[in-house]
C-alpha cells in the first residue's frame, strides 16, 4: 500500500518521501515485522522533513492579502481607510468581501445587498461592484514581487501564495516577513499577513492568526518557536478554521470531542484516517509539523475552462443571447490560447431563472475532429447550438460555455498534425496570435468578434464599479497640478 496524494507525487519531494516511510512502517506492522506503527510514527514526527536541495528543514511561507478586494479598492481610494467597505458579487447580488470595519458591524459574508441597503445607508457603508479586472491586475503585481524573492512560489488563489523559503538564507523569519510585508505594501499598496511554518497547513494557520491579532505585526513564525508555544497557538484555533476542515467536516470532528487545531494535531493517525480518510491523516501530520503537501510551483494546464454569466436582466431575444454566447466563448478561447491548450469538446449551457416557476436548463456538446482554441470557430459552433435550442417563449437568465477534453498545443503539433489539416491549424493560431498582440497593445477587447456587438444589454449590472485604473487607458486616474507653483 502506498499513501500519497497527487501533490505529493513529485520525485524527490520531501513530503512524498516521508509519506513513503510512514507507509513502509504500516506495511511492516501489517506483516508482523518491525516496531509498532505508533512508535515509528512518533519517531517520524520527531524528525522534521528536510529539503533535498540543502538538507535544511522544509519551510513554507503563506502570503495572504488582507480583505483583498476591499484593499484593492482602497489603493486608489485612500479616503476609505478606516471606513466600512463592502464589495458585491456579479449583478450586485450579495456581499463577497468586507473591510474589518464592515465585519465589526456584523455584516455577514453573502448578505443579500437589496436587504441590507437601508443598513448600509444608515451606517455609512461604502459599496462597490466587483472589479475583477482591477483585482486580477494587482494580484499579478504581487505575484511578480513574490517570484522575485524566490521562484519556488505557488499561486494558490487570487490573494494567497505559498513560498518554499527553505533555500533562502533567513536568520529571523519574523524580520524577513516584516520586510516582505513592507515591500508589497510599498509597491502595490495592499496589506498582507504572513505565516511561516514547516508545513503548508501550519503556514496558513499562522497567516490567519497574524491577520486576526494585530499584536503580531502581520507575521507569525511557527517554524522557529518551541513546540509548547506552537501548541499554545493551535489551542486557540477553532477546528473549522483549519485548512481542509471547513463547515463540512467540523461537525463530525466536534462530535468526537475535537474542537481545536491542537485537538486534531493530537488525534491518533489511524483514527483520523478511519474518520475522515487520507485527507484527515494528512491534516494530523501537517499540524504536527510533518509536511505532506508539497509546493506545486509550476502552473499546471487547466482540465477545463468555463466562462458563464447571469444576465443583467432575463431575455427572450436571440441576438442578445448570441452576443452573450459569443463574448463568453471568446473569453474561454483566449484563456485556452494563453494556457497553451486546445479543446476537443465545447459545451454550451443556458438556463432560465431558478427563482421563477418552470426552471429549465439546456446543455449542448460539440466535438471537434481537430482540437481548437480558435475563437471564431468556437463561436460559430456555440451559436449554431444556441439557434437549434432557442425558444422565443423562454426567459433566459444565465448562460455559459465550457471547453473540455483539453490537449496541449505542443503535443498536437508533434503528434496529430503530421498528416491532417496543418494549414487550418496554422491559420487559427496566426489569427489568435494577432488578436492577442493587437489587444495587448491597444487594450482588452479592442479587436473582437462582430457577434459580440449584437447587444451589450446581457452584461451583468455593475452600477457601483470603480474605474479599471490600471488596465484601461480611458479609466486612468487623473492628477491635477493646477495649484503647483
Ligand atoms: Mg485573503
Amino acid at each position: 500500500m502506498v499513501i500519497y496524494t497527487p501533490s505529493c507525487k513529485q520525485l524527490g519531494d520531501p513530503g512524498f518521501l516521508i509519506m513513503q516511510k510512514v507507509t513502509g512502517a504500516a506495511t511492516a506492522v501489517a506483516e508482523g515485522r518491525g516496531k509498532k506503527r505508533q512508535e515509528i510514527i512518533t519517531e517520524q514526527r520527531k524528525r522534521p522533513p528536510h529539503n533535498i536541495m540543502n538538507n535544511k528543514p522544509t519551510t513554507f511561507a503563506l502570503i495572504d492579502c488582507n480583505n483583498f478586494f476591499v484593499s484593492c479598492e482602497r489603493v486608489f481610494r485612500p479616503d476609505l481607510e478606516g471606513k466600512p467597505v463592502v464589495v458585491l458579487s456579479s449583478n450586485d447580488g450579495c456581499v463577497v468581501a468586507r473591510s474589518n470595519e464592515a465585519k465589526a458591524l456584523r455584516i455577514p459574508m453573502g448578505a443579500p445587498a437589496f436587504q441590507w441597503r437601508p443598513f448600509f445607508k444608515t451606517n455609512g457603508v461604502v459599496q462597490f461592484s466587483a472589479n475583477f479586472e482591477l483585482y486580477g491586475d494587482l494580484s499579478r503585481r504581487i505575484t511578480s514581487i513574490l517570484t522575485r524573492i524566490t521562484p519556488r512560489t505557488e499561486v494558490y488563489s487570487i490573494d494567497e501564495s505559498f513560498l518554499d523559503i527553505s533555500t533562502l538564507d533567513i536568520a529571523d523569519y519574523t524580520a524577513w516577513g516584516g520586510a516582505v510585508r513592507q515591500q508589497v505594501l510599498q509597491s502595490v499598496g495592499v496589506p498582507v499577513s504572513i505565516g511561516v511554518a514547516p508545513t503548508k497547513t501550519l503556514a496558513k494557520l499562522g497567516a490567519d492568526y497574524a491577520k486576526k491579532k494585530p499584536d503580531y505585526g502581520g507575521v507569525l513564525d511557527l517554524a522557529s518557536i518551541p513546540p509548547a508555544e506552537r501548541e499554545g497557538h493551535l489551542a486557540n484555533v477553532p477546528i473549522e478554521d483549519v485548512w481542509g476542515v471547513g463547515r463540512r467536516l467540523a461537525p463530525r470532528l466536534k462530535a468526537e470531542g475535537i474542537h481545536t487545531a491542537l485537538g486534531l494535531s493530537r488525534m491518533q493517525p489511524r483514527w483520523a484516517r478511519q474518520l475522515i480518510g487520507l485527507g484527515g491523516l494528512q491534516m494530523v501530520y501537517e499540524l504536527g509539523g510533518l509536511s505532506c503537501h508539497s509546493l506545486t510551483p509550476f502552473h499546471s494546464p487547466p482540465k477545463s475552462i468555463m466562462r458563464s454569466r447571469t444576465f443583467g436582466e432575463d431575455t427572450h431575444d436571440l441576438p442578445v443571447l448570441e452576443a452573450a454566447i459569443a463574448s463568453l466563448t471568446a473569453r474561454a478561447a483566449f484563456e485556452a490560447y494563453t494556457s497553451g491548450v486546445l479543446a476537443r469538446e465545447a459545451v454550451l449551457f443556458i438556463t432560465t431563472s431558478r427563482h421563477k416557476p418552470g426552471y429549465r436548463a439546456w446543455n449542448e456538446t460539440v466535438r471537434f475532429d481537430l482540437p481548437t482554441n480558435d475563437g471564431g470557430r468556437l463561436i460559430r459552433a456555440m451559436t449554431d447550438q444556441l439557434r437549434a435550442i432557442y425558444n422565443p417563449g423562454q426567459a433566459y437568465h444565465r448562460a455559459g460555455v465550457t471547453l473540455y477534453n483539453l490537449v496541449s498545443m505542443a503535443s498536437l503539433q508533434a503528434n496529430l498534425l503530421d498528416a491532417s489539416h496543418p494549414a487550418a491549424h496554422d491559420a487559427s493560431l496566426g489569427c489568435m496570435r494577432a488578436m492577442e498582440a493587437i489587444n495587448a497593445k491597444f487594450g482588452r477587447g479592442h479587436l473582437h468578434y462582430a457577434t459580440e456587438d449584437l447587444s451589450r444589454t446581457w452584461q451583468p449590472k455593475q452600477l457601483l464599479r470603480s474605474p479599471r485604473y490600471v488596465s484601461r487607458w480611458d479609466e486612468l486616474p487623473e492628477a491635477h497640478t493646477n495649484n503647483l507653483a
